[in-house]
């Protein structure tokens, strides 16, 4: 099942999706709602 990376400045705007076992750091987007770079940051442990 996948979700959605939501903006975490205006918590409005759907960035990217994952599945529950992405990983990610050092992935940049801008959000088009609030201008602001967000990093995309994405650790499950397991
Ligand atoms: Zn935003």
């Amino acid at each position: 099942m996948k979700k959605w990376y939501i903006c975490p400045y205006c918590k409005k705007k759907k960035l990217i999706k994952y599945s529950k076992d992405a990983k990610s750091q050092g992935i940049f987007l801008l959000c088009k709602n609030c201008g602001k770079e967000v990093e995309i940051k994405i650790n499950n442990k397991e």
